[in-house]
């Protein structure tokens, strides 16, 4: 056990809590009875949530990343791994034998233990659902040292609750997945398309072509919102020339399956100065990418890696906000309210907050986790300065326009939102909540999250 300072993808000071790392399940059952009931637990897997999800002040954090084994069983289609593995591990052991996770965020640093209790989405909602949606069956260990299997056969309920439940039911051990065959590797075949205002990205996303969907938006260009849609899907097969064996010259040799995962190409170091991220900068920046991106353009062929995973190739690349960090600010509502969006962005423009990076996608129809994020609608999400004046009301503003319009924000980017509206954005909570207590009644799994928000009442 060693005492750490830990805090979210987004950075600032953190807080200090005791922890440790987990091996197997036999050593984390041994730790749960020995340690004293009264100290609050929570799990960790890449600390890649952006707020205090994966933390507890003063508290003892479990560290599942060694927890990382893997079986593949083709014949089922499925994959059984450790809570630890990460998603950037089974891709690469996936795909050379066919296979693709269903669900990839955009980041290939997650564990399987964090995709489960955050339900994270990818780009393609829409056509697949959430992560949970593909778990066959999990192992949990609960707060009184119980291994339970939970399948939605036997354990439905508390399944559902394990889902997106943030680590507040017990501690995931492994989960079953269901894959996606991928016989012709993993390159995709891209459409792009320039958009000129918020509308017309609402229909670029909607139009059809690929199930992987995102818009990029400038939001500090000249006028209106401007961005970038991309539809993409699995490339077919294309055939290089024949192998002629080990003497071929380099050239004539079949061309390697492009990575699925994506290599760092730098790290932003520690020194890096506090406000060099400017608007300005930032302005010129997107004016490049805008303008760098055809007007409209059809079957560019990208490396799965590269199209998924585009920050991973910066290192530590939320250092550029300097010591203070910054908040990702997510939310999504129906679909019919579409205005709401356009509102939010109204009020951020009418502000001195810069956001520095904007993300649209749509979104499927929710599943059946009581706290799972992802509704039938459109997700936005906004990168923000921590210190940026005005960042408070303008986000209690942003809370108020979202539960109006029967929204959410979604808890795995959140470090700010209230007891108030979580219960107002989450209509599904007191359910959860009873499930959850049935199951850890002296409430020993507690983050900092859980009690700012008021998941896990005193
Ligand atoms: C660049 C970037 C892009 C992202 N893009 C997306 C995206 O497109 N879609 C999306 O949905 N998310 C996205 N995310 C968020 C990320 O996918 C989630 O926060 C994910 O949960 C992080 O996994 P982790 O292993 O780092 O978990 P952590 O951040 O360490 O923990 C997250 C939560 O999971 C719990 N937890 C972790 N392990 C276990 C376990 N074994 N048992 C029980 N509970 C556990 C923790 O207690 C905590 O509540 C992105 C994050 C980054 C940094």
């Amino acid at each position: 056990m060693s005492s750490a300072r830990l805090h979210g993808w987004g950075g600032g000071p953190g807080v200090r809590a005791d922890v440790v790392a987990i091996d197997d399940e036999a050593q984390l059952a041994a730790l749960l009875a020995d340690t004293d009931p009264d100290r609050e637990l929570i799990c960790r897997g890449m600390g890649r949530s952006y707020g205090d999800a994966a933390q507890r002040d003063g508290g003892l954090v479990l560290d599942l990343r060694r927890c990382r084994r893997t079986a593949l069983d083709p014949a089922r289609g499925t994959v059984r791994a450790g809570a630890g593995a990460t998603l950037d591990q089974l891709l690469g052991e996936l795909a050379p034998a066919g296979w693709l996770l269903p669900v990839v965020p955009g980041t290939q640093h997650v564990t399987v233990g964090g995709a489960i209790a955050c339900d994270i989405h990818g780009k393609n909602h829409g056509a697949v659902g959430s992560f949970g949606s593909h778990v066959r069956a999990l192992g949990l260990l609960t707060a009184a040292g119980e291994s339970l299997e939970l399948s939605r056969e036997d354990g439905a309920e508390l399944l559902d609750a394990t889902i997106g439940g943030l680590g507040l039911t017990g501690v995931i051990t492994w989960a079953e997945i269901a894959l996606m065959p991928a016989p012709s590797g993993v390159e995709l075949s891209v459409d792009v398309v320039r958009v000129h205002d918020l509308d017309a990205a609402f229909a670029a996303l909607d139009a059809p072509g690929g199930p992987y969907r995102v818009a990029w938006l400038d939001l500090l260009g000249p006028g209106l919102t401007r961005g970038v849609v991309t539809r993409a899907e699995p490339a077919p097969h294309e055939p290089g020339p024949p192998d002629r064996g080990p003497r071929a010259t380099r050239r004539s040799r079949r061309p390697g399956p492009r990575p699925v995962t994506v290599a760092a190409k730098a790290r932003v170091p520690s020194w890096w100065p506090a406000g060099a991220l400017r608007p300005a900068t930032v302005r010129a920046h997107n004016a490049l990418r805008f303008h760098a991106a055809p007007r409209r353009a059809r079957g560019r062929r990208e490396g799965f890696g590269a199209h998924m995973f585009p920050l991973d190739v910066l290192r530590e690349w939320p250092r550029l906000y300097g010591p203070a960090g910054f908040v990702q600010y997510q939310c999504v509502v129906p679909r019919g309210a579409e205005r709401a969006l356009q509102r939010l962005l109204e009020r951020l423009r009418a502000s001195s907050v810069p956001c520095y990076l904007a993300v649209l996608k749509d979104f499927g129809p929710e599943s059946s986790a009581p706290l799972s994020f992802p509704m039938q609608g459109w997700t936005l999400a906004l990168d923000m300065p921590r210190a940026a004046p005005g960042l408070t009301a303008l986000l209690a503003a942003f809370d108020t326009i979202v539960a109006e319009a029967g929204g959410r924000v979604y808890l795995a980017k959140d470090a700010r939102l209230d007891a108030t509206m979580l219960a107002a954005m989450y209509p599904r909570l007191p359910e959860w909540r009873a499930v959850r207590d049935r199951i850890d009644p002296e409430r020993r799994w507690v983050s900092d999250l859980a009690r700012r928000t008021g998941l896990v009442a005193r």
